[in-house]
């Protein structure tokens, strides 16, 4: 006789504690107006297909774990925030063209493998300083990113609303579908150095490029020639990334994968937590120790060594190797001084998380004519100071994170362009932090590969 008693079976998402961050207070998180809705679109999203496989999670982990022990470089870069509207075949390949180039100029340049990985296919979300915007006499919720509201200064593009979460989803399917295509369908290979430099504006960094493009293809001849097989130049491996920032869309993304039991968030290869949002009581520092993606988290000038400490203590209780990377944003005038006893209380510690620098976000004015902006001078600046520092205490500086784009924008200040504050008015285009142009980006790979290569 069938037994009337039910076998509970218990909920692995429950076992694993992935609500455990319901409890705890979770910062920058929008406000929607419709939670009804709001629960359907979680439901929908949990019901989607992982953009990523946790396998190839685990891959990128051993290479984030190789250049920890300084055997890679990691190369991060694409927009402050990714937008629906330019999520175009063009946009998308002048991103990766300019990714693979600078990877091309770190390679050959350091003689080094390089981990490439964009900010892109999932960076819709941004945390904001102000919950609000005032324009003369109107004020409405702050622009949170395209997977939350639009940037129209209207109260019905500004309102929340969470069938854009959908919407990140698509276009982050889309987006990383021809990523895939490029990276392993030919275009990414590297008897192509050349290819990838055509249809960008002339340029100083340009012209550079193709010098060395010339040196790599006599190089590839001469191996060809002598019978060398070419197989692993062909395709290349390229990672996702973005900041974990809305549980609304991590969480539905977060899987048990059916090989290991172990959850994992397969919106993206690699998540980092923000500097606003890296409490350590906080929901998202619960939230993403629970999943087994390698993190990053971004350090600012104020983080104290107890700090710092203790987020090994969570994120990483086990030091995993390639589990955690901290990208530093520090600002140019303060990376010297603030660094130094971060990384020496790190390596004191016996933890060998990765750490790259982030010359971005701590270096960001206003120009008098109202634009947020950079100068590139204080962003080449601050790598240098990120390798003195690492060169003076013996540990690697094995990576960089930037905001970038393969457009003809004018959003940072100088460059061999030399991009002053009135081109900003012709050519600014990014709805939230300025970002290098392609002439810009080679430039820093330029610096970056000498400065690797004279370590
Ligand atoms: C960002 O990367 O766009 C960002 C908001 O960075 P941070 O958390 O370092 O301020
Ligand atoms: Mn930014």
């Amino acid at each position: 006789m069938a037994s009337h008693e039910q076998v509970v079976q218990a909920d692995p998402a429950v076992i694993k504690g992935l609500d455990n961050y319901r409890n705890l207070v979770a910062a920058q998180q929008p406000t929607w107006p419709d939670l009804s809705q709001l629960e359907q679109v979680r439901q929908t999203l949990a019901k989607y297909p992982p953009l990523v496989f946790a396998g190839e999670v685990d891959i990128l982990k051993d290479r984030i774990a190789q250049a920890a022990s300084g055997k890679a470089f990691l190369l991060q870069g694409g927009d402050c925030a990714e937008t629906f509207a330019d999520a175009t075949a063009d946009r998308i390949r002048n991103r990766v063209k300019t990714l693979l180039q600078m990877a091309v100029v770190l390679t050959y340049g350091a003689s080094m493998p390089v981990i490439k990985m964009g900010r892109m296919a999932g960076q819709f979300a941004k945390p904001r300083s102000s919950d609000t915007e005032t324009r003369e006499e109107l004020t409405l919720p702050a622009y949170r990113g395209d997977a939350v509201n639009g940037y129209d200064f209207t109260l019905e593009s500004r309102t929340p609303d969470p069938t854009r979460l959908l919407q990140a989803y698509n276009t982050s399917a889309s987006t990383l579908n021809l990523i895939r295509a490029f990276t392993m369908g030919g275009f990414a290979d590297l008897r192509s150095v050349h290819e990838w430099n055509k249809g960008f504006t002339d340029n100083p960094a340009n012209s550079r490029y193709e010098i060395m493009a010339r040196e790599i293809d006599r190089a590839i001849k001469f191996m060809a020639a002598c019978g060398a097989n070419f197989s692993e130049l062909r395709t290349t491996e390229f990672y996702t990334s973005h900041e974990g920032l809305l549980f609304d869309y991590e969480r539905p993304m977060t899987r048990i994968d059916s090989r290991t039991g172990t959850p994992y968030d397969t919106s993206a290869h690699f998540i980092w937590i923000g500097e606003r949002t890296r409490q350590l009581d906080g929901a998202h520092v619960d939230f993403l120790a629970r999943v087994r993606n390698p993190l990053g988290v971004k350090l600012g000038p104020s983080t104290s060594v107890d700090d710092v400490l203790a987020l090994i203590e969570k994120l990483d209780p086990t030091r995993e190797p390639g589990r955690l990377t901290f990208i530093t944003r520090m600002g140019t005038g303060k990376i010297r001084e603030a660094l130094p006893k971060l990384v020496e209380a790190v390596r004191d510690s016996g933890a060998q998380p990765l750490w790259i620098t982030d010359p971005m976000h701590g270096n960001g004015i206003t120009t008098k004519n109202g634009y947020k902006s950079r100068r590139f001078d204080d962003v080449m600046d601050e790598v240098r100071g990120f390798f003195e520092v690492h060169r003076d205490l013996g540990t690697f500086p094995g990576g960089v994170h930037v905001e970038l784009t393969g457009d003809d924008v004018a959003e940072c200040l100088g460059g061999s362009e030399h991009i002053d504050e009135n081109t900003l008015e012709s050519r600014y285009e990014s709805l939230c932090d300025p970002r290098l142009n392609h002439s810009q980006s080679l430039e820093l790979a330029f610096l970056v590969a000498e400065e690797l290569a004279t370590r």
